[in-house]
């Protein structure tokens, strides 16, 4: 099955900046893939339109393979999505963040906390649970946002520079707990301009230059090539 399907996926922004020119790509389920490229090569666009925060001009999307245009809540429901900026509340609590996604999805209030406490565990947050969200760190507010894109426990969790302005020891850290919720099954797209970031995790890469593919292959092959 693929845990990501896009199929010549085009977006010309309001202001005629044409970012992506028609990018199609396959993930498989299972996969922990890089989508790599310089700034301002249509990364965070691809997976904004991914995640629904950005509306595509033109292509298709599929979500295990669900349409994120006729088949949206199933979709959504398979994805968890870390996006670059913080958008949390940031006079929120941070419990009261990650419990309050889980509500979106249904989740029943006693499983959305005994979640909460684990991922927010996990992330080593739970000594901030009762704190303003806008007290913490941005490395812990990153985290944060990574607990709340796992509390409905989505197949596909999406990363935008997940690791943006961390230092070098939380980002081996990140590191360690992306493997390992890759290997216990949840498929994971990242984009990263750290070479070195996606070579100690993923296994599959495409290269987006100019709103295009450029290259997709194995992240083997690509070091092969440099
Ligand atoms: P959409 O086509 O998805 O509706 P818009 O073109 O309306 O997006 O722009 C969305 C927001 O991004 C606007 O607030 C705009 O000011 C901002 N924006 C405009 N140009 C850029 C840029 N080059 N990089 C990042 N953000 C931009
Ligand atoms: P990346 O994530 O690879 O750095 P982006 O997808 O953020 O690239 O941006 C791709 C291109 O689209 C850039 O040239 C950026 O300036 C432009 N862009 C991004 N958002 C907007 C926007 N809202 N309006 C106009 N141009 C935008």
């Amino acid at each position: 099955a693929n845990a990501l399907v896009l199929e010549d996926l085009t977006k010309t922004y309001a202001n005629g900046f044409v970012a992506l020119k028609g990018i199609s790509l396959e993930v498989k389920e299972g996969d922990f893939f890089a989508l790599l490229g310089p700034n301002g090569a249509g990364k965070s666009t691809t997976l904004g339109i991914v995640s629904s925060l950005v509306n595509k001009t033109s292509g298709q999307v599929k979500i295990f393979g669900f349409d994120l245009e006729t088949q949206t809540a199933d979709a959504k429901k398979m994805l968890g999505v870390v996006p670059q900026e913080f958008n949390f509340n940031a006079f929120e609590k941070v419990i009261d963040i990650v419990v309050t996604q889980a509500g979106y999805y249904g989740i029943p209030k006693q499983k959305a906390t005994e979640r909460a406490e684990f991922y927010l565990r996990k992330l080593g947050l739970w000594e901030k649970k009762n704190q303003s969200a806008r007290m913490l760190s941005g490395g812990m507010k990153r985290r944060l946002m990574i607990a709340r894109a796992l509390v409905h426990e989505p197949k596909l969790l999406i990363l935008d520079e997940p690791t943006a302005g961390v230092d070098i020891e939380l980002r081996r850290s990140m590191w360690e707990f992306l493997r390992e919720i890759n290997a216990q099954g949840t498929s994971i797209i990242l984009t990263t301009h750290y070479l070195e970031e996606a070579e100690s995790l993923c296994r599959n890469i495409a290269i987006i230059d100019k709103g295009k593919i450029i290259e997709n292959t194995s992240m083997r092959s690509l070091l092969l090539k440099l």
